[in-house]
């Protein structure tokens, strides 16, 4: 599919107000997002973003949740033009989805996974079309670091840490720069994941200071 602007690219999962800061999760004890997906409630207070605008999409179209025609109307939003939908629709419509070739959710499998590569390909076309216009940059953060996160185990290690770590202030409102993104994952690659975890915001990860041995001697 062609991306084009002649589609709407309706805003997505600005329903329910983020929080306004990272927070402990009262099941993991972790911030809020760095359970994600394996801890439920870490899970539900990140996919609330997701699942309020499919609520509204399966209320549009007379659908009730559960019932076989949600699975029908998720092959049909695929299906439709890019754009036609918001993109947290798009990514609750794979989830619904078994992907025809490797029985996995659509767009976790393998690399290999034509069909899989295909849905994510698509996906991503959607935020180049629409950011900054109808996506801010936050939401392409979340979005990207929710998909990575479901399809951690074909994902590089230090991409994955990197997202765990930084959901929690993601979902409160902060994006990565490049820049901060390249130091955390230097510090990531530096064994450094207990400093990083007791960091309090982006900033405060990206700004920890190098480790004596790794500073050049002057
Ligand atoms: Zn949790
Ligand atoms: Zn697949």
């Amino acid at each position: 599919m062609v991306p084009t602007m002649a589609q709407p690219y309706p805003p997505g999962g600005r329903l329910p107000a983020r929080p306004d800061a990272a927070k402990p999760c009262p099941a993991c004890g972790d911030l809020v997002g760095r359970g994600y997906p394996t801890c439920v409630t870490c899970a539900d207070r990140v996919d609330t973003y997701w699942r309020a605008d499919w609520a509204a999409l399966l209320e549009g179209e007379g659908v009730t949740e559960g019932a076989p025609e949600e699975r029908e109307l998720a092959t049909l939003v695929l299906a439709d033009d890019l754009g036609a939908h918001p993109w947290t629709c798009l990514d609750w419509a794979m989830r619904l989805v078994t992907c025809p070739l490797c029985r996995t959710e659509l767009g976790t499998g393998n690399p290999g996974c034509m069909s899989c590569a295909n849905a994510d390909q698509n996906r991503w076309a959607w935020d180049h079309a629409a950011v900054p216009k109808t996506m801010t940059r936050n939401e392409h953060a979340l979005r990207l670091a929710v998909a990575t996160l479901r399809a951690a185990r074909h994902r590089r290690k230090s991409v994955v840490a990197f997202w765990h770590l930084s959901l929690p202030f993601v979902l409160a409102g902060a994006t990565p720069t490049a820049r901060q993104a390249r130091r955390i994952r230097t510090h990531l690659l530096a064994n450094r994941h207990e400093d990083l975890a007791e960091a309090d915001s982006l900033t405060a990860m990206a700004i920890l200071p190098d480790l004596p041995w790794r500073t050049p001697t002057p």
